[in-house]
């Protein structure tokens, strides 16, 4: 950690929950309407203590009372689980039959970690501006084929306050895919797949067929996230170890074999002139047979390098609990914003705002009329947390416009 690091005290997360936190917005995200219904009431919420102390199977009434706990207990962070079939603070109490979860918003979590194969400049826990154009292509990539594929809507993009992102469907057909739903969804959607000791990580196709329309829908925009990210700035194929790791996913032969040999003797040509060059006019030489089978093998591995990495165990059970968004970052400082879509490109994760600059901009401006005596129910409005907020509340009207819409259908509809 470097020296300037902040330290976010417990005194500093107190005033963060008890001035800025957005509970009102997020108790209407997770409700979907006004007044509470199951969806809040019968929802888990986990606790993180200072010292690990970890407490599972709260729920809570209304968003007061949420507010009041969360000051009460001051986590570091907390997260939020399923709607039960009872009340999660009821669990002791009811039969364990009568205890299951029934509703989950469908959530995605991309993390940098699982890009450190095929990025140079960070490894680890470190993103930069770099590396964090991965991020932004995954979430261009997702948005879009979820969309598309699945006609889910209702998409919250959250950033994770350090190294990732989380994805949030709250649809009501996404809300009620049981597990092995999600767990087909998720591996449609997976095609980086294999630990370290595998080398080649898409196997999405037989033999040189053509990829699902799915994914081929997806490659042209990957073709440029590969000559920008991978060619470009991490020059994955500059160094020995880069490109033996490129010509072991070729197939063997002597095309391999001659790129071999000319990287050998010429190992400072560019990641860009190894493959468009290099590979590119012995690939365009090719016959039909072997010209099928390396075509095949360019667009695996532009998909090896590019396609979005899930975590797939966050999204195939609904009772996977999810860090709440706007919590803090107890390293960074920094609050996971949602963030939009539409500008992931310019999305800076060094400009989200930290706690304390937060907490700082609210000493600067002069008390609202209901003085300080007032209930802080948004404070956030007066500091730079409030373009973020934003997001979440235009996304909760389109929730409840959905309520309002269903229930013009069926008057008698409930969750
Ligand atoms: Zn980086």
């Amino acid at each position: 950690m470097s020296g300037n690091t902040p330290s976010v005290t417990p005194e500093v997360m107190l005033a963060f929950y008890r001035r800025l936190y957005p509970f009102k917005s997020i108790f209407s995200w997770l409700n979907h309407e006004h007044t509470p219904t199951r969806l809040f009431t019968h929802r888990e919420f986990a606790f993180t203590l200072p010292g690990d102390v970890y407490l599972r199977y709260n729920s809570f009434n209304n968003a007061d009372e949420l507010k009041k706990q969360v000051c009460n207990l001051n986590p570091t962070r907390f997260e939020i689980g399923p709607v039960y079939s009872a009340r999660p603070k009821d669990k002791k109490t009811v039969r364990p039959a009568a205890f299951s979860p029934q509703l989950r918003e469908l959530v995605f979590d991309i993390d940098m970690t699982d890009y450190d194969p095929v990025r140079t400049c960070c490894s680890g826990a470190d993103i930069c501006r770099l590396c964090w154009k991965f991020i932004a292509a995954a979430v261009h990539v997702l948005d879009k084929s979820i969309r598309d594929q699945f006609g889910y809507q209702r998409l919250l993009w959250v950033y994770s306050g350090r190294r990732g992102i989380h994805l949030w469907i709250s649809d009501k057909e996404a809300m009620e895919l049981t597990d092995e739903q999600r767990k087909a969804l998720v591996g449609w959607m997976t095609v980086i797949q294999g630990g370290k000791e595998m080398h080649k990580k898409v196997n999405v196709r037989q033999g040189t067929k053509p990829l699902p329309p799915s994914i081929q829908s997806s490659m042209r925009f990957l073709g440029e996230v590969f000559t920008n990210l991978t060619l470009g700035t991490q020059k994955c194929f500059q160094k020995r170890e880069g490109w033996e790791e490129l010509l072991r996913l070729l197939p063997s032969g002597a095309t391999t074999s001659a790129l071999r040999t000319q990287w050998d003797e010429g190992p400072q040509r560019t990641s860009a002139e190894k493959w468009n060059t290099d590979l590119g006019e012995r690939y365009a030489a090719l016959g039909p047979p072997e010209h099928d089978i390396m075509k095949a093998a360019i667009e695996d591995i532009i998909l090896q390098y590019t396609y979005p990495r899930l975590d797939a165990e966050v999204s195939k059970h609904r009772n996977h609990l999810l860090k709440a968004p706007f919590c803090v970052h107890p390293k960074t400082g920094r609050v996971c914003v949602p963030v939009d879509p539409s500008s992931i490109d310019s999305f800076d994760p060094e400009k989200v705002p930290k706690v304390m600059d937060l907490l700082d901009e609210l000493d600067m401006v002069p008390p609202t009329a209901a003085g300080e005596t007032g209930e802080h129910h948004s404070d956030w409005e007066r500091t730079s947390l409030k373009p973020y907020v934003d997001i979440l509340d235009k996304h909760v009207l389109s929730l409840m416009e959905d309520v309002r819409q269903r229930k013009k259908q069926e008057p008698n509809m409930n969750w």
